[in-house]
């Protein structure tokens, strides 16, 4: 028999597992129950758009046993099963979530937490077992195939005996040592604990033999014991529960479950939609930004359901651009199961679920600004840049969507604030909202161009990430207040009659201005006495449509 090499990568995630020392190991088994789940989906999947089969609900489930005196656990389903070279191509190279969380190496180093909260896959098997075995047999296939391997030196593939379509798991469960504990991986208690915890939402029913005891027949203190099969997961998927009957725990434990993130949500949207478009959603505000993010790998979407049967994993019409950082799932009854890609962006069903989705996130955001500020702040730190791109490729609504959901660092306030609390601070005289760009808060701080504003007491508002000046390009007021650059020639403030009323030394200085003029000729277009300066002798003003740092960035993003 041929024993056969891992891809280097999926060696070395195997390794990984082997040798981790992450304390929830445990999480091995919810790997494994959603690849079975998965499995089932696709059977049934099959069964709904293949005439001729047929898909009996009874038939189909997920059975979990434990033999203690063998040490070793079996996590068998009725699913699609696989062919040998699915076998291969599935458990000998690294799966797409596993890839995901070996991008991450060091952070598995570091921070083990992580790996119970990604999607580690079938390898993670390797944590508690020394030997793994899959027997699997694929629908439509006659023969059915064992894959074994003991981790780092390769698995062997060799045809088998299995009667029915479906796969199963046997883990030879890894000794005792004197810091792990692996007999509790046999335990029915355990067992039965961590399927509760992790896969109590599977949709098809995980079955145990259990252990139970009752009085022996004409005795009253005799007990004997049977085995009795009992479905150990409630079934009904979160988002078909009602919202009283669930805490943030089970809204966290499902973001992590389905892989949105490995952080914790900053909220969760729970929908239930009954009007004109039925459908379910649940949906997440992460807190951090995914690794990938500003990556072209990066995909937004959300995962399409047609009456709880996984159609799309990210269906982007779901989702505008500037809230692409939003994780979660829509379940919907009234959308046909055999629907394509380019009939779903036809969709008008899906139309109107997009955009009542946009405008709940929108609601909720508004929402998470006004009664949790803090939190709206992390959000903001990590996903400002994204909304503010919203306003900037604006399409028709953008702005309106959006324009509320701003903040910009205030010279007043020194911490970010919104367009509406900068408006509502405005003396009576104020005309404009007035802004300064430049590189950090320090810099602008030191602006010459700053001061008159300053010293009339308004507030600026500070620009230091290149996207916001454009922002505000296309905004161009809010609540009906235009905004300004400080370094504007004309401010629009009215100057008081004093010392700083140089039009003698304009006269005075004529000669020399002409001077600099020349010197600096092809530099500036023009040398005059400023009335807007306090302490500092000289600055740059330009009249033009942009200001300076604006035409900074747009030098760089034109080399
Ligand atoms: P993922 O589930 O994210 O694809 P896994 O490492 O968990 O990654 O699984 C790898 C692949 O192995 C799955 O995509 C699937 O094709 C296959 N697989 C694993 N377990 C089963 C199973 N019980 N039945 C059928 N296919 C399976
Ligand atoms: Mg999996």
């Amino acid at each position: 028999m041929e024993t056969k090499q891992f891809k280097a990568e999926s060696k070395r995630l195997l390794d990984l597992m082997i040798n981790s020392i992450y304390t929830h190991k445990e999480i091995f088994l919810r790997e494994l129950i959603s690849n079975a789940s998965d499995a089932i989906d696709k059977m049934y999947y099959k069964a709904l758009t293949d005439d001729s089969l047929s898909f009996d609900k009874d038939k189909y489930y997920i059975k979990v046993v434990s033999d203690k005196e063998n040490r070793l656990l079996k996590i068998s389903d009725t699913g699609i099963g696989m062919t040998k070279e699915e076998l291969e191509d599935s458990l000998g190279t690294i799966a797409k979530s596993g890839s995901l969380a070996f991008k991450k190496e060091t952070e598995l180093k570091d921070g083990y937490d992580i790996i119970g909260q990604f999607g580690v896959g079938f390898y993670s098997a390797f944590m508690v077992a020394e030997t793994v075995t899959v027997i699997s047999k694929a629908l439509g296939s006659n023969e059915a195939y064992k894959w074994e391997s003991q981790g780092a030196d390769g698995y062997t593939i060799e045809p088998c005996e299995k009667d029915s379509v479906g796969t199963e798991i046997i883990l030879k469960i890894k000794e005792n040592t004197e810091d792990e504990k692996y007999d509790e991986y046999l335990e029915e208690y355990t067992l039965r604990n961590i399927i509760k915890k992790y896969s109590d939402f599977i949709r098809y029913p995980i079955k145990m033999d259990l252990t139970k005891s009752k009085l022996k027949e004409d005795s009253d203190s005799e007990y004997e014991e049977y085995i009795e099969e009992e479905t150990i997961n409630n079934m009904v998927p979160i988002w078909k529960k009602n919202k009283s009957e669930l805490t943030s725990e089970d809204y966290e434990r499902f973001y992590f479950e389905k892989h949105y993130g490995f952080d914790k949500p900053v909220k969760h949207i729970h929908i239930k939609a009954e009007g004109l478009v039925r459908y379910n959603a649940i949906l997440f505000i992460p807190e951090k930004i995914p690794f990938d993010y500003y990556t072209r790998e990066y995909e937004k979407g959300l995962e399409l359901y047609s009456n709880g049967v996984l159609i799309m994993d990210k269906c982007s019409e779901l989702l505008p651009d500037y809230f692409s950082f939003v994780k979660g799932m829509v379940d919907s009854e009234d959308l046909s199961l055999n629907i394509s890609r380019e009939m779903l962006q036809h969709d008008r069903q899906l139309k109107l679920i997009a955009k009542n989705i946009t405008n709940k996130i929108k609601n909720e955001l508004l929402d998470l600004l006004k009664n949790e500020r803090e939190k709206y702040e992390e959000f903001y730190k990590s996903f400002g840049r994204q909304l503010k791109y919203g306003v900037y490729n604006d399409f028709g609504s953008n702005k309106d969507t959006l324009k509320d959901l701003l903040m910009f660092y205030s010279s007043k306030e020194k911490k970010l604030v919104t367009l509406d609390e900068y408006i509502s601070r405005m003396p009576e005289e104020q005309k404009y909202i007035y802004y300064a760009s430049g590189e950090s808060n320090e810099r602008i701080d030191k602006l010459p161009q700053t001061e008159l504003v300053a010293e009339k007491g308004y507030e600026i508002l500070y620009f230091t990430d290149d996207i916001d000046e454009f922002t505000i390009k296309v905004l161009m007021s809010y609540k009906d207040k235009e905004f300004k650059s400080v370094s504007s020639s004309d401010l629009g403030i009215e100057m008081e009659e004093n010392e700083n009323d140089n039009s003698s030394n304009e006269k005075d200085s004529k000669e020399l201005f002409e001077y600099m003029k020349n010197i600096l000729s092809d530099k500036v277009k023009d040398v005059r006495a400023s009335k807007r300066l306090k302490h500092h002798p000289v600055c740059f003003s330009n009249d033009g449509e942009i200001s300076i740092e604006m035409e900074k960035v747009l030098s760089t993003m034109s080399n």
